[in-house]
């Protein structure tokens, strides 16, 4: 008897303990204390890619890293800026640099870029600008004897760590709105997407509406720094991204980010980011999950 009773209470301590243990692990985890506490998990080929958009002020700059490329998007206006922020992240070569559109707040840093870290190639729209800035950028992919690629939508690399990136645009670019002419790419990475759209506008944005690509990603890269001349309805709804970041510099001249813009954005319940509020921004993924979090 007496023993029974040591063994049922014995039973109902340990079901409580059970049940504490329960409430406070379910306390933590709506908390986030646990997920917050662990760090992301490297996928079954023990990868992760790495999105920084960097700030570069009033200008695009944005630096991928998966498994086994360095690829750089832009580099801002000319000066240093990613050059050591590269520099700092032990980069010495990278495999890929795309000048979205020779515009100076996009291929100016390039130069920059060009004369102190080794570039494999670079792919660019083929669309001509008279600036001293562009005259300056090819100068230096020639001399370089970088490969020069005049990219087109419907280009596809895919990487051997799993990575691919995929070009929408342009398709057919004209020399009167160089925006228009700006490359969009898209990164995938398992499950986890990312569009990076230059300054593309509306125009831009139906042509890849009308040709039918997969434009539904996690992360979406609002074009022209949040301009109302991008981030159509229908574009936005085809992307339904998790979050946006918009790059631009506090108290541009051009009130980038346009309020049309932001109240867009928030009616659907996208998360945003920008580079004039929280600087850089690093987005890293194992291909299930991702994790945002700023440079210091
Ligand atoms: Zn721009």
């Amino acid at each position: 008897m007496a023993r029974r009773r040591t063994n049922s209470r014995t039973t109902l301590t340990t079901v409580i303990i059970a049940l504490v243990l329960l409430a406070l692990y379910q306390l933590l985890d709506s908390n986030g204390l646990l997920s917050d506490n662990s760090p992301l998990q490297a996928d079954t080929q023990g990868g992760f890619v790495e999105v920084h958009f960097i700030d570069v002020g009033q200008g695009d700059s944005i630096y991928i890293k998966t498994p086994t490329q360095d690829i750089l998007i832009d580099a801002g206006e000319r000066g240093d800026t990613v050059v050591d922020y590269l520099k700092s992240l032990n980069v010495d070569e990278l495999e890929l640099v795309i000048g979205t559109h020779p515009h100076s707040d996009h291929i100016g840093g390039l130069i920059n870029v060009f004369e102190q870290i080794p570039v494999k190639e670079v792919m660019d729209p083929g669309t001509v600008h008279t600036s001293k800035t562009f005259e300056d950028y090819l100068t230096l992919i020639d001399e370089k004897n970088m490969v020069f690629t005049v990219v087109r939508a419907g280009t596809k690399r895919t990487y051997e760590d799993g990575a691919s990136l995929e070009i929408l645009s342009p398709s057919n670019p004209g020399e009167d709105n160089l925006n228009e002419a700006s490359i969009v790419a898209r990164l995938t990475y398992g499950d986890i997407s990312f569009l990076f759209t230059g300054d593309a506008e509306v125009p831009s944005e139906k042509q890849m509406l009308d040709a039918g690509y997969q434009l539904k990603s996690t992360v979406l890269k609002a074009g022209h720094h949040g301009s109302v001349t991008s981030t159509g309805d229908d574009f936005l709804d085809a992307v339904s991204p998790e979050m946006a970041v918009i790059m631009c510099a506090e108290g541009n001249s051009y009130g980038h980010p346009h309020k049309e813009t932001l109240v867009k954005l928030e009616n659907a319940g996208i998360e945003v980011y920008r580079t004039d509020m929280h600087g850089t921004i690093i987005v890293e993924t194992n291909g299930a999950e991702y994790e945002v979090r700023y440079a210091n």
